[in-house]
């Protein structure tokens, strides 16, 4: 199976109640800004090159973005910002993201997230997170005999990716190592050494207040991108 195949397989998942409900109902609902569009309301893959060498993980789609557009990060607040610094350091073809269909192309990267339906208040359970890491590890397998580093995107998705990289082949070090802006860790035992990178979450929690600034944002692109051969 190719990533395409994967990708295909995982917009018909229902394994998660909870979000299945959820993600259906705000796509029936809708936003009223949005209230001529038709949404998504499924499972969103992971989006960019299937030889991407550097892979950026998130946490989970966003209601009334990635939700509705059906493209990770795509339409929202947190991609606006991503994306943006994406274009800066010459990994995305575009500053902004708006729909499916709108051309943007990225550069050796793909964008995933280990929870891939929006779940209410951003906020997916333990078991949610659980259940949808088959997914990720499938991903990552895929990825694997190309990929030479990852972002992640704040705690959860920190906490939800180690296991998967364990279950993917790569070794983990023990303690499991903590998450932080400018975290890095070399993860190795895979087809290659993987340089792992902790950066706070796109969040409008994060941006708006400065925790996140652009500059930050950037840097770890740039040497994420650096460490991937980009
Ligand atoms: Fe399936 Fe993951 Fe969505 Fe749960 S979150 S329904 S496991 S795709």
């Amino acid at each position: 199976e190719g990533l395409g195949e994967l990708d295909a397989r995982l917009t018909d998942c229902r394994a998660c109640p909870r979000l299945v409900d959820w993600r259906e109902e705000v796509a029936r609902t809708k936003r009223a800004a949005f209230a001529d569009q038709e949404y998504w309301g499924r499972p969103v893959p992971g989006f960019g090159p299937h030889d991407a060498s550097l892979l950026i993980i998130g946490l989970a789609p966003a209601a009334h973005g990635a939700n509705r557009t059906g493209r990770m990060f795509t339409g929202d607040r947190s991609g606006d910002v991503l994306y943006r610094a994406m274009y800066d350091v010459g990994l995305a073809s575009r500053p902004t993201a708006e729909s499916a269909d709108d051309g943007l192309t990225l550069h050796g990267t793909r964008i995933t997230s280990p929870v891939h339906c929006a779940p209410p208040a951003n906020k997916p359970t333990p078991e949610e997170r659980d259940t949808c890491r088959p997914w990720l590890v499938g991903e990552l397998r895929l990825l694997a005999p190309r990929l030479r580093a990852v972002i992640v995107l704040g705690a959860f998705g920190w906490q939800a990716a180690l296991p998967a990289f364990a279950e993917a082949g790569w070794t983990v070090p023990r303690p499991r190592p903590t998450f932080g802006h400018g975290a890095r860790v070399t993860l190795d035992g895979g087809a290659a050494p993987l340089d792992l990178f902790g950066c706070f979450h796109v969040s409008q929690r994060n941006t708006f207040t400065g925790r996140l600034t652009p500059e930050m944002l950037r840097d770890v692109l740039r040497d994420a991108a650096s460490a991937a051969g980009l």
